[in-house]
């Protein structure tokens, strides 16, 4: 079993440090909120035992394979349902998910999260926005990337509205936390994001072929962000 690297970032606040994908922890005297739960497969819900036996709700961000493992061991789970189509289409032991809709609030200990809908790297992909700490976990949606934006239900078109959605939030953030990458980045890389998936979807952004997806996919870079693309 691989021990994963709980990173403690504020009081009462992680980062679960796994690799390739990283999720977040919360914990105050009552409960414990998880946002995302990795690849799977290292027994995820035994290391967070190892530090508490509260109660534990998991946030997904969104359905990809990389966010979802072990979800079947915990019990409470909550989901956009824009996410269900796909997470009951491949999940190996599906688990019943509970919602979560746009507004949604989820407190723990100091931190107050709303649920904001940002489609486009998938259809019910969310962020968690805590204005009082003026941060956001951003899921894969919110990073340099590259962000995948291949296959069904990514949607260049969803992800500019997510991003215009996004810059009216910009004056309530400063940090955005992303699953992939590195921990933190300014909330300007919004912006970024922004002009990149207007010029992708001008098609004025020249791709570099991606081999390790064989087929049509490219790498395309831009102001600072990418894009894994067809
Ligand atoms: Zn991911």
């Amino acid at each position: 079993m691989e021990k994963f690297n709980f990173n403690e970032i504020n009081k009462g606040f992680y980062s679960i440090e796994q690799g390739a994908v990283r999720s977040f922890m919360f914990i105050d005297n009552q409960n414990i909120l998880l946002v995302d739960t990795g690849l799977g497969g290292n027994h995820l819900l035994k290391q967070v035992r190892d530090i508490s036996n509260l109660p534990i709700k998991v946030i997904y961000t969104h359905a990809d394979r990389d966010h979802i493992g072990d979800a079947a061991d915990f019990e409470q789970c909550f989901m956009h349902p824009a996410e269900f189509d796909y997470y009951y289409s491949k999940a190996t032991v599906p688990t019943p998910m509970n919602a979560v809709w746009e507004g949604d609030v989820f407190q723990i200990g100091d931190y107050c999260f709303e649920v904001i809908l940002i489609p486009g790297h998938t259809p019910g992909s969310i962020g968690l926005l805590d204005r009082k700490h003026r941060m956001m976990i951003g899921g894969d949606s919110l990073q340099p990337g590259p962000i995948y934006m291949f296959g069904p239900g990514r949607n260049f078109y969803a992800y500019r509205a997510s991003m215009i959605k996004m810059q009216g939030l910009l004056k309530d953030i400063d940090w955005i936390y992303s699953s992939h990458h590195q921990l933190k980045v300014p909330s300007s890389i919004v912006n970024q994001l922004l002009v990149g998936a207007e010029k992708m979807l001008a098609g004025k952004v020249n791709g570099e072929p991606e081999p390790r997806f064989g087929g049509k996919v490219k790498c395309y870079r831009t102001d600072g962000v990418a894009f894994f693309a067809e």
